[in-house]
């Protein structure tokens, strides 16, 4: 009888022991997922830090992202913060472009390079590592040749206003001549039309650097005598050098540098 009467006040002495047992077990199993998600922060931070670099330049010439940094640079490009920061450089160009005085001689001028400016080729960079392999350039001119590239919205969209604002549009891009049938059905089937002239690298331009050869295209353009107000792309070497727009617009690209 005893021993049934003070059954209660075992239970209750039981529990009591059993709780910062249970407290500390928690702790141990909880610092395995507070120390990883730390690690994961760190790589997210370097990485984001990596990609402001390279967008700004900073970073100056670079080959592949950081092994690292696949899984992120995978993340913005296939999610919602590419399509975003894209379409905040477009919105900067409209507002910029809205306020320029067109002449009406036909000479406003507006360049935009192809590549990851006007078209997507990220069907190609998802099954090629978003930058992480080293650039095939056969690979990548079988790519070209399917003319399949989308575009991106907020291009297609700028494009389009800028056209309708009065703006001559000019296609200027690292692309060689023979590929100027597969870039013109291309741009035809992501949505782009009336451009003013296709610019392609020719024979002679094979080997010159990118900034250098856009430069002095710009240079014949302004030669024309075309005002160049507006120049978007997605590499540096699309807007600097000589002959530059009175504005240049850099569109996102963390997957690959050309010089
Ligand atoms: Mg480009």
């Amino acid at each position: 009888m005893a021993s049934v009467r003070h059954r209660p006040l075992l239970l209750l002495l039981i529990t009591l022991l059993a709780i910062p047992t249970s407290l500390s077990s928690q702790s141990i199993i909880q610092m395995p997922k507070k120390r990883h998600r730390v690690y994961a922060s760190d790589d997210s931070l370097f990485c984001d830090s990596w990609r402001f670099s390279v967008e700004t330049n900073d970073a100056g010439t670079w080959s592949n992202i950081p092994s690292r940094c696949v899984g992120f640079v995978q993340n913005y490009m296939t999610g919602a913060r590419y399509p975003s920061d894209s379409a905040a450089v477009a919105n900067f160009s409209l507002s910029f472009a809205k306020g320029v005085t067109i002449g009406g001689d036909g000479k406003d001028a507006w360049v935009f390079d192809i590549d990851e400016t006007l078209l997507s080729n990220l069907p190609y960079y998802q099954a090629h590592g978003f930058g992480s392999e080293t650039f095939d350039e056969a690979s990548f001119d079988e790519w070209v040749e399917l003319a399949e590239a989308p575009a991106l919205p907020a291009s297609l969209n700028l494009y389009s206003q800028l056209e309708r604002l009065g703006f001559k549009i000019f296609l200027l891009t690292g692309r060689s001549e023979y590929q100027r049938n597969a870039t013109a059905k291309n741009l035809l089937f992501a949505g782009y039309n009336n451009w003013e002239r296709l610019l392609l690298r020719g024979p002679s331009d094979q080997g010159t650097l990118a900034t250098v050869f856009k430069s002095q295209k710009r240079s014949d353009l302004i030669n024309e005598g075309y005002r160049i107000h507006g120049s978007s792309g997605d590499q540096w070497s699309d807007l600097v050098g000589f002959a530059i727009a009175q504005r240049s617009f850099k569109l996102p690209n963390p997957m690959y540098y050309i010089a």
